[in-house]
């Protein structure tokens, strides 16, 4: 089998050093092709010398300058900037792009990709809570597979194989809860980032952690799911489900449940894309009943960790709403990161800014990027005014 040439968007993240933990264990199916950071000039330097991609691209204008320094001396290409990591995943030398940045900013580039033909292994939720319906209209144009990263839908996805789409009643996705499972907002009120960042069953980037803990990851993942797999509102559910074993399940038209199951660890998922549609032989920890002897289910609290019931809305309602909840969302998390903001007076702005903003039915993408803009600064106006 030829080595799958790889770009690896946000290689410094959590999600992408792991993409290249599969990489050592697999060198003769994988190649780095592109690595790209932001602001991690240290990590991203010690990838390049490692990996000896053709190129690097850093968007964060002091990185970048420490970055080409290091590695002036070498045979890798180092560029700066959004524009140079629409180009790169264009390349000839490139087969697969796992978009692996977090949040809006790895919008464009996912959709340069696919514009290009490539094969995507999306991790980057947030690009299809954003613009689902043009992401996909683009990929069914260019015959471009895109392969869900996310652990839920790459469940879901292995659920689907063999299976045709039309015969889903529906898809349920499973919750851990996040740290706060249970708890009340005169509990809530008080929490702080370093609380909200200690996820029981994952190990992620901050900004995920912080929307496990608010449930808006939940939400952005129902969008995700309705997108990906072309699901009406109503064929998407949630379950709370502690122990993180079962990653999400299909019922069918005829009753059955299809459930993909292991342990909680996003390298599975990861190396299921890359290796996509061959599976990966491994030695990762398997899961033993013994240490699992009950699995238990419940309702998410949507009283207390509204975000969930916002995305809700913002799926039902479609058009601009869920970028725009993705926008005020984004600046949210920041703020609570800073210090900025309590951990309730997050769901506050997000529903603010939703009720604010002019809605478009069918925004294309200049529209999207617009509202994106409009409601950050809407969101950021909120937070300064309130002085939280
Ligand atoms: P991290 O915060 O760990 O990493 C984010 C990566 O994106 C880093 O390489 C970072 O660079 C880069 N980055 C950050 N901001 C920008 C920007 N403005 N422009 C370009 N690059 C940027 O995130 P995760 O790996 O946790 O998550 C990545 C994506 O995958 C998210 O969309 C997340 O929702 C999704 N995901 C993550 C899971 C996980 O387990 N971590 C599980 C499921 C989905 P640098 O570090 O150099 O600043
Ligand atoms: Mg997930």
């Amino acid at each position: 089998m030829a080595q799958k040439r790889l770009a690896i968007l946000g290689s410094t993240g959590s999600i992408g050093t792991q993409a290249l933990e599969i990489v050592d264990a697999h060198p003769q199916l994988f190649a780095v092709e592109i690595l790209s950071a932001h602001t991690n000039s240290k990590l991203i330097i010690e990838q390049a010398i490692k990996y000896k991609p053709n190129a690097v691209v850093i968007t964060d204008a002091k990185a970048y300058a420490l970055v080409k320094q290091a590695l002036d001396h070498s045979d890798i290409k180092v560029f700066e900037g959004h524009q140079a990591l629409n180009e790169v995943v264009q390349w000839d030398t490139v087969d697969f792009v796992l978009a692996a940045i977090v949040g809006y900013a790895g919008l464009h580039s996912t959709l340069s990709a696919i514009r290009a033909g490539k094969t995507i292994g999306l991790a980057n939720k947030e690009t299809l809570v954003v613009a689902g319906a043009l992401v996909m209209q683009l990929a069914a144009e260019k015959n471009v597979s895109i392969i869900p990263v996310d652990s839920e839908h790459s469940a879901i996805f292995q659920c689907l194989v063999g299976e045709r789409v039309d015969s889903i009643e529906k898809i349920i996705l499973t919750a851990s809860g996040g740290p706060f499972l249970g708890k009340k907002p005169n509990f809530l009120v008080n929490v702080k980032k370093a609380h909200a960042l200690q996820h029981p069953n994952w190990t992620m980037g901050a900004k995920i952690s912080i929307d496990s803990a608010t449930l808006m990851n939940k939400g952005l993942e129902m969008i995700e799911a309705k997108w990906l797999f072309g699901l009406k509102n109503e064929q998407i559910e949630v379950v709370v489900h502690p122990q993180s074993i079962i990653h999400s399940l299909v019922q069918f038209n005829d009753g059955s449940l299809k459930a993909q199951m292991g342990l909680p660890d996003m390298k599975l998922p990861i190396q299921y894309a890359l290796g996509f549609p061959k599976r990966i032989a491994n030695d990762f920890p398997r899961f033993l009943f013994k240490n699992y002897n009950t699995l238990t289910f419940e309702d998410p609290d949507v009283k207390t960790f509204r975000n969930l019931q916002l995305a809700t809305q913002a799926m039902h309602k479609s058009g601009n709403m869920p970028c725009v909840l993705n926008a005020a969302n984004e600046v949210v998390v920041t703020a609570f990161i800073n210090n900025k903001v309590g951990f309730l007076e997050m769901s506050d702005i997000i529903e603010q800014t939703m009720e604010q903003l002019p809605f478009i039915e069918n925004p294309n993408i200049e529209e999207l990027i617009a509202s994106d803009l409009e409601a950050r600064l809407f969101a950021e106006q909120l937070l300064q005014n309130n002085d939280y």
